[in-house]
């Protein structure tokens, strides 16, 4: 007879992790199970160290902005090792005609070549631009375009999204990837309109809307520590090497049928593995569901680490790093100068920078051999941070399904998977698929499941 858990946790990456985490809290260890596909846990989250560099597969860490992440933090025992990324971060810059443009605070702005002067003024015009009255969906770039101009959307909105989801600002619905942001405009009539209101606010003491933008954050052994820790407070509540084939549900409790044919029952069950994976589990349970799941679409991601010489790269690399607009032509998205960040991820005299490449707007990058990879990076990288010699360490991450893309018609999904919860009391979808893609947005996701939101 197979044990009967309280609740399963079906894909232990960083949303999983931390449901599984609070399921054990609330019910005991007997009581949860975790069953995890691949033969780690982390998913996306992942870290790999070699010859003296720290390199990040996924996320190089979150903003320190949400307390629940934090908390977890600090449940977990890690709080003295999490490290804050230097204060150069605050120093960003765009690939602009032939070199980088340092994005500064006005008046520095206007001066800074990121924009043309027409871009600056049509930019600054914002206040003025009437409030959108209307209840159709709005792409990231429309919204962008039509507030702070074509330019300001391609230059700076446009590779922002590209940096976040790996996605087209054209096709990416604003109020589910930027909910704040649209609410800026419905609840005070335009961006600058509303940062004033909210400063307003806080100095009449009403608290801080806005909330501070959070600094990256992460541990000074990668963010695998932080899974690694949950790992070991979990214990033998983690099944590696168990992919979920079906999930069913009769007289109130669901059997989860394990890719080796097995049957473990349970009150509940939290589904945290990628929508695409998670339509094929509750197919022949709810066709609704499996459809609503099936038609949220992924960005693919390749991330190039490469470590070189200091001496070899003429730039000083004091930033966070840069993105590169689409109308600049080149097939790199962005680059993160991440030994920069967190100085301890190279070895002494060396530096360690990650390249994305791919993403919604070029779907064949991901199948690019690494030479010809590397050659891009010889073709555009090197010429803008002026590297002179190969690099002395190199890592390739590439991900089909990378990150999904919040399109239009992404509220009606979520309101369909919603119903479906409610119908079928006990089971929850977690993950980045849904509300959030940032490993915060993971972690508010996963408490939702276990009701501690
Ligand atoms: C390149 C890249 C860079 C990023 N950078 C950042 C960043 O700097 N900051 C930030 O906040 N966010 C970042 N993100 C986003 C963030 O990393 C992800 O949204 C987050 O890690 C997703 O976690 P998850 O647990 O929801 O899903 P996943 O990490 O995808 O985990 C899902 C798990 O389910 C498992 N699984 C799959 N199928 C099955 C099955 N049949 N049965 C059981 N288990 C299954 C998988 O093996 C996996 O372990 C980045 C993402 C990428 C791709």
């Amino acid at each position: 007879m197979s044990t009967h858990y309280k609740t399963i946790i079906v894909g232990g990456g960083i949303t999983g992790c931390c449901a599984a985490y609070y399921a054990m809290q609330r019910d005991g260890a007997d009581s949860v199970l975790l069953l995890e596909a691949s033969d780690s846990l982390g998913g996306t989250a992942q870290t790999e160290s070699m010859d003296g560099f720290t390199c990040e597969k996924g996320p190089n860490g979150f903003l320190d902005k949400e307390p629940k992440t934090l908390d977890w933090v600090r449940d977990l025992g890690l709080e003295e090792q999490l490290v804050r990324a230097n204060q150069l971060a605050a120093r960003r810059f765009i690939f602009r005609n032939g070199g980088l443009r340092e994005i500064k605070p006005p008046p520095g702005f206007l001066f800074s070549k990121v924009l043309s002067l027409q871009g600056c003024i049509r930019l600054a015009g914002e206040p003025f631009i009437p409030q959108r009255v209307s209840e159709e969906e709005e792409s990231i770039w429309d919204f962008a375009a039509r507030r702070i101009g074509v330019e300001a959307a391609d230059t700076l909105v446009a590779p922002m999204v590209s940096g976040i989801y790996g996605g087209d600002a054209k096709q990416l619905d604003l109020a589910s990837c930027f909910p704040k942001m649209a609410a800026m405009e419905a609840d005070h009539g335009g961006l600058v309109k509303s940062m004033l209101a909210k400063r307003k606010e806080k100095k009449s003491g009403g608290g801080s809307a806005m909330g501070p933008g959070g600094t990256l954050t992460s541990f000074g052994g990668g963010i695998a520590t932080l899974i690694n820790r949950a790992g070991e407070a979990l214990g033998d509540c983690v099944r590696c090497n168990t992919p979920v084939q079906r999930i069913s549900r009769q007289d109130e409790v669901y059997t989860v049928r394990t890719a080796n044919g097995e049957d473990v029952i349970a009150d509940s069950v939290i589904v945290a593995a990628p929508t695409h994976v998670a339509t094929g589990m509750v197919a022949e349970m709810d066709a609704d569901l499996a459809d609503a799941l099936d038609s949220i679409p992924y960005a693919s991601m390749v991330v190039v680490c490469t470590g070189y010489d200091r001496s070899a790269v003429g730039h000083d690399l004091d930033g966070f790093g840069f993105l590169v607009p689409r109308t600049q032509e080149k097939r790199i998205l962005g680059c993160i100068w991440t030994s920069t960040l967190f100085p301890g991820r190279a070895p002494d005299g060396k530096v360690l920078i990650r390249t994305m490449i791919g993403g919604a707007a070029d779907p064949e990058a991901v199948g690019l051999d690494d030479d010809a990879l590397l050659d891009l990076l010889r073709d555009e990288l090197f010429p803008i941070l002026d590297i002179q010699a190969d690099p002395v360490m190199q890592r390739i991450y590439r991900y089909e399904k990378a990150i999904p893309q919040y399109t239009f018609g992404h509220q009606a999904r979520l309101r369909r998977i919603e119903a479906a919860e409610e119908r079928n009391p006990g089971l929850f979808f977690a993950g980045n698929a849904y509300r959030g893609v940032g490993l915060n947005d993971c972690v508010l996701s996963a408490l939702r499941a276990v009701g501690r939101d």
